[in-house]
């Protein structure tokens, strides 16, 4: 068990990493100090032309295809695809990628419906969620369009009014390019840092580094719960069919081997126990948040798809794989490396 010391020293650590400080390991103007990596920008978007990502972002959505999403409970996604866009099939769902995230820059391009249908926020809805259904950023025809402050389009909703109203007129191409901190939370799942967000909607500067109070909700301040760093990016159907394109991603900080919140019917398929040894089983059970755990040698990891057959614990280097022989699913388990 973690003493309260350990947990003390534990929850400084975590907070001052995401305190932006010189590193001591260099000195000033040192020449040893490595190179920034080289970045093609990419280009802007024009309302005729949707802009070229940077060359280091993943990107989510080019008007080609869906693969980098799906519904979310990981099934296929009722989301069309018309003339290379994006378009919300109204009551079919949120969509969400495949792949979780989670301090990002995020480009995401969006239309509301022209002509316009209904008003205040009955008018283009839909939103950016981050932490899979849990912060929103607010999408919504705010042209002309009134409602509640903290809920008119590139609002933190229901905390945080945009710092101006820039948009366009429907059926214009809207640029959100958005700064995402994720919350931090112990081991013990008590909250370490907030969020935070920042937002430029059309280049023009809406949200300055604001401090989320919890997740999003509705008549009331819902407090934070504890949930993984890495999550899906998530889409609202709001019951309007507000078109996307040009969607990419590029993920700040300290990269590590990918991670995905694989479909339920997946993760599903996984739980059972597995023999290990002569004397030992795995056990692997489903978690919150598309997570596994499995405990063995009477221990119980915590873990994360890297792959649809691959998982990996953050706390210790275990790694397991699934496989198939003869109708049968096995488990393989490496502790070290793999
Ligand atoms: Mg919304």
């Amino acid at each position: 068990m973690k003493t309260p010391i350990a947990s003390a020293l534990g929850f400084i650590a975590a907070a001052s990493a995401l305190l932006a400080t010189p590193d001591p390991k260099w000195l000033g103007h040192d020449r040893d100090r490595p190179q920034p990596t080289v970045v093609d920008p990419g280009t802007f978007s024009s309302q005729d032309q949707p802009g070229r990502p940077p060359s280091d972002a993943i990107v989510l959505f080019d008007g080609h295809d869906l693969s980098q999403w799906a519904a979310m409970d990981g099934s296929p996604t009722k989301w069309i695809i018309r003339n290379g866009v994006m378009e919300c099939v109204p009551h079919s769902g949120y969509v969400r990628t495949l792949e979780s995230f989670g301090d990002c820059q995020l480009h995401v391009e969006w239309a509301s419906p022209n002509p316009p249908h209904g008003d205040s926020q009955g008018r283009g809805n839909s939103g950016v969620f981050f932490g899979y259904d849990r912060y929103e950023l607010q999408v919504l025809d705010s042209y002309g369009n009134r409602t509640y402050a903290d809920g008119s389009a590139a609002a933190v909703y229901g905390q945080y009014p945009p710092l101006a109203n820039a948009m366009l007129p429907p059926g214009q191409w809207e640029v959100y390019d958005i700064v995402w901190t994720a919350p931090r939370f112990g081991a013990d799942g008590m909250l370490v840092s907030k969020a935070r967000e920042t937002v430029f909607h059309n280049g023009v500067l809406v949200q300055n580094n604001v401090e989320l109070t919890g997740p999003t909700s509705w008549l009331e301040r819902a407090p934070y719960k504890a949930h993984p760093e890495r999550m899906p990016i998530a889409l609202q159907d709001h019951g309007n069919p507000v078109r996307f394109r040009n969607i990419w991603v590029r993920e700040l900080g300290h990269h590590r081997r990918k991670e995905f919140m694989l479909p339920d019917a997946v993760l599903d398929g996984y739980v059972g126990d597995y023999p290990r040894d002569a004397t030992d089983s795995v056990h692997v059970r489903r978690a919150p948040d598309g997570l596994l755990t499995f405990t063995f040698g009477g221990v119980e990891f915590l873990m994360h798809a890297e792959s649809p057959t691959k998982f990996y614990a953050l706390t210790t280097d275990v790694q397991g794989e699934f496989s198939e022989k003869d109708g049968k699913k096995e488990l393989r388990i490496s502790v070290g490396d793999p």
